[in-house]
């Protein structure tokens, strides 16, 4: 099964790269990726699959077998990143190699459609919009995508430090990261009377102090840091009615980010209490931590065996970095999954507008995923 996989993959060298340089054209934000969903399904449509909608611009590719199955899930996201021009323009560039990954998640279910491959269950590519936000995984799952799947597989192509290209992982281990940003009201008032004010950026001050005192246990991997403050106005002597910080916090597992998060809020509305102002807490962003199956694990190691070898199965690759993929788990705990880590001698890193990396992990990814997919389903 896998020659036959990787033949019919390096038969479409030429069409797979062309579907990634057509993809990598049309960089969107997130929930903006209407050219990109577009191009997707008309080429699903193409070769005959089926396509359901999920949200304006998340979709899922479905192939079923004639006989009950597991349903398998791929989720390629399809988004790319921001960022301004010297004239303060903004523009998008795929710096996080998305348009890889929907690429791969096109090819993997075109290749199994192909070779007639699913017998049975069936096999669903969830294409998601707004990884970058980190709140597409969640829309998709409030719209119902992931409700009837066994097994959920993901994919991220890696730098060069993490792997070279002709390597692969079956899990990226994933902090849990979060954002929040605070809002300190207190009163303005004349700098020669501050007592009839309340100083918004002592307020700040105290919570900033609190959260520096903070701690869990040092057993796990954690932190909680300021990583903005912002208070005051022009003028020097008027006591500020507001300041704002901003929070990032990482957590080893979902229990510690539960235990910081609650003791950042505590630090903030008691920090603030204590100079007579408010603390309004806005959480911007959390993503919960990685969890994997060792079954589905086992069952991605037999691919890239097969593929690349078992000398070039590397170990689980741990990562500060955070992927909204994990909110499948959280929704559905009794989900079982797994995540490709691609190499792909990826320079010079994730999220640098200059980021490239050697197309050959484009045929590495889709066989490495067909036949982990074939292998469930035929
Ligand atoms: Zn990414």
């Amino acid at each position: 099964m896998q020659n036959q996989i990787s033949q019919a993959v390096d038969k479409h060298r030429d069409d797979i790269v062309n579907t990634y340089t057509d993809l990598h054209a049309i960089p969107e934000w997130g929930y903006q990726e209407f050219k990109t969903a577009a191009y997707i399904k008309a080429q699903l449509k193409e070769a005959g699959i089926s396509v359901r909608d999920v949200t304006e611009t998340g979709f899922i590719a479905e192939l079923k077998g004639t006989e009950d199955g597991p349903t398998v899930g791929l989720r390629a996201d399809i988004d790319a990143l921001p960022y301004k021009n010297e004239a303060g323009e903004t523009y998008y560039v795929h710096a996080c190699g998305h348009d890889a990954h929907a690429t791969i998640g096109l090819w993997t279910i075109r290749t199994l459609k192909e070779l007639n491959l699913i017998r049975k269950g069936n096999i669903q590519v969830i294409f998601q919009p707004a990884e970058e936000l980190l709140t597409g995984a969640k829309t998709m799952i409030e719209a119902g995508a992931g409700n009837d799947l066994d097994e959920l597989y993901g994919l991220h192509l890696r730098p060069i430090h993490d792997a070279r290209l002709g390597q692969a992982a079956s899990a990226l281990l994933h902090n849990s990261s979060g954002a929040a940003e605070v809002t300190f009201s207190g009163r303005a008032a004349h700098g020669s009377r501050p007592h009839l004010g309340v100083n918004a950026i002592d307020a700040a001050a105290m919570a900033t102090l609190g959260i520096n005192c903070l701690w869990a246990n040092p057993i796990d991997s954690w932190s909680a840091k300021v990583t903005k403050i912002a208070g005051g106005g022009i003028a020097t002597n008027i006591i500020p009615d507001r300041a704002v910080i901003t929070i990032d916090m990482r957590g080893q597992d979902n229990k510690t980010m539960d235990e910081i998060l609650s003791k950042v809020k505590t630090a903030c509305k008691h920090g603030a209490a204590a100079v007579g102002a408010e603390a309004e807490i806005k959480l911007l962003s959390m993503v919960p931590t990685s969890s994997y199956t060792p079954e589905t694990m086992a069952n991605l190691e037999a691919a890239i065996s097969a593929v690349l070898g078992s000398d070039n199965l590397l170990e689980p690759i741990p990562t500060s970095g955070g992927d909204d993929f994990h909110e499948f788990k959280v929704a559905y705990p009794e989900l079982k999954t797994a995540f490709l880590c691609l190499g792909a001698d990826l320079t010079p890193g994730l999220h640098d507008p200059t980021m490239t990396f050697d197309k050959e992990a484009l045929f590495i990814g889709t066989k490495i995923l067909a036949l982990a997919i074939a292998q469930r389903l035929s």
